[in-house]
């Protein structure tokens, strides 16, 4: 039986002047998330219609895990518009459900029906009340609502509802590069990003042989784990020992971790310009860490001009969990591997930087060169398609 999936805008309805631009991004999306199944999308200004034959609840999985749908209601379809079928069916669905408020919402697409959508929406009521014990139409706050829509030689029913993420489609809003780390924080910010409508990129700094080959895997399944919601995410993994042995060789211990974020910035900026994404984005939480104290992010921040995007800045660590756990992330942050920076952070950190010394340590060594050589050598990932750079091998 040919299933109908019907798609409730999330904030869209609020974006007048941008709704055509919203809907055609959110139905390009779903053809590509949804793109080895049968399914037929077509969409008007207040909803948005899957059809399917198969796999429904595959399909399902994907539309509520779409940004940019507020909710998702499943509907069947009637062989003919023919009320009394559409009765008898009705009376079908209801007998299974249990509720006590209801409302019937008609719409036709096919204008010279007999009855107009409210005699259909009244009509159907009274069926309703009649077969069902104790319940009562409430046009306001329903329990349930039943969708009935005429089209031209068929109709549909729906009343199966299914909350879905909210947020605007991804890609409405161009792209951003995602810092992306093994831990909890930087998966979560990413996530929050994309449901304001950014695409991502993730770029992310590895220092072997100190860092392993898992703790890449770690951040690339984390990037695939996020792609989910929001397509294909590539990712850029920046060489960073060299760079991360010279500033532990010249720089005063107490300022390592200032002076290597300096540089993961100023890399994450070029990466961030040469592939066309407009900002940074970090999972960096106000007070977590010595790095993330005002003074540090200010320090720190001072190295660009891009616009860092901090999603989780004001969360506490019990909240970045709880949505780390909501979006399937958390059991991979938690495994047990390395980071680049835990394996050089010095046992007391500078908590307030100062400018003047960071520049000053930065004049012992050629940090530029470093960069550009650590750039060129960076190695694309991109899920489908591994681009591996011969230097870096
Ligand atoms: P997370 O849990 O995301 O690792 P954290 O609390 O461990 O964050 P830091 O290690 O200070 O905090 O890092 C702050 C942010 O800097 C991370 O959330 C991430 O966005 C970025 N970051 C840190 N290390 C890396 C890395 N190796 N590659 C890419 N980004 C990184
Ligand atoms: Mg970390």
């Amino acid at each position: 039986m040919k299933k109908l999936f019907m798609l409730k805008y999330a904030e869209l309805n609020t974006k007048k002047d941008n709704i055509q631009l919203f809907l055609k991004q959110l139905k390009t999306n779903l053809e590509q998330a949804l793109g080895k199944y049968d399914v037929h999308i077509q969409y008007d200004k207040g909803r948005m219609f899957v059809e399917a034959y198969e796999e429904y609840d595959a399909i399902l999985d994907v539309l509520t895990h779409t940004f940019g749908i507020h909710e998702v209601v499943l509907g069947y379809e009637l062989p003919s518009n023919d009320l009394k079928g559409i009765e008898e069916e009705l009376k079908n669905v209801i007998r299974e459900k249990d509720f006590q408020t209801f409302k019937i919402e008609t719409k036709r697409s096919f204008k010279d029906y007999p009855m107009t959508s409210m005699e259909v929406s009244k009509y159907l009521g009274g069926v309703v009340l009649k077969n069902k014990e104790n319940v009562r139409v409430d046009v306001h706050h329903p329990e349930i609502t039943f969708h009935v829509e005429i089209r031209y030689n068929h109709a549909y029913l729906y009343s199966d509802s299914y909350p879905g993420i909210g947020g605007y489609p991804v890609g409405t809003l161009g792209k951003g590069l995602l810092m992306l780390s093994g831990g909890i924080d930087s998966p979560v910010a990413g996530y929050l990003a994309m449901k304001r409508g950014i695409r991502l990129e993730a770029i992310y700094f590895e220092s072997p042989p100190h860092t392993s080959v898992e703790a890449k895997e770690k951040v690339l399944r984390l990037a695939e784990i996020l792609s989910r919601y929001g397509g294909r995410i590539k990712v850029h993994v920046i060489p960073f020992t060299a760079i991360q042995e010279e500033i532990y060789k010249k720089v005063p211990h107490e300022y390592l971790v200032t002076i290597m974020r300096r540089m993961m910035y100023r890399i994450a900026a070029k990466v961030a310009y040469q592939n066309h994404c407009k900002i940074l984005i970090n999972g960096e939480s106000i007070g977590q860490v010595a790095s993330q104290t005002l003074t540090s992010m200010s320090v720190i921040n001072e190295v660009v001009r891009m616009p860092v995007i901090r999603p989780v800045a004001c969360f506490d660590k019990l909240e970045i969990i709880d949505v780390a756990k909501k979006i399937g992330t958390y059991e991979t942050s938690i495994l047990p591997y390395e980071d680049c920076c835990t394996i050089f952070v010095p046992r007391h950190p500078v908590i307030n930087p100062d400018l003047q010394k960071c520049i000053e340590y930065e004049q012992l060594f050629d940090y530029e060169t470093l960069i550009w050589e650590a750039i060129k050598k960076h190695e694309v990932v991109s899920g489908e398609k591994k681009k591996e750079f011969e230097e870096y091998l």
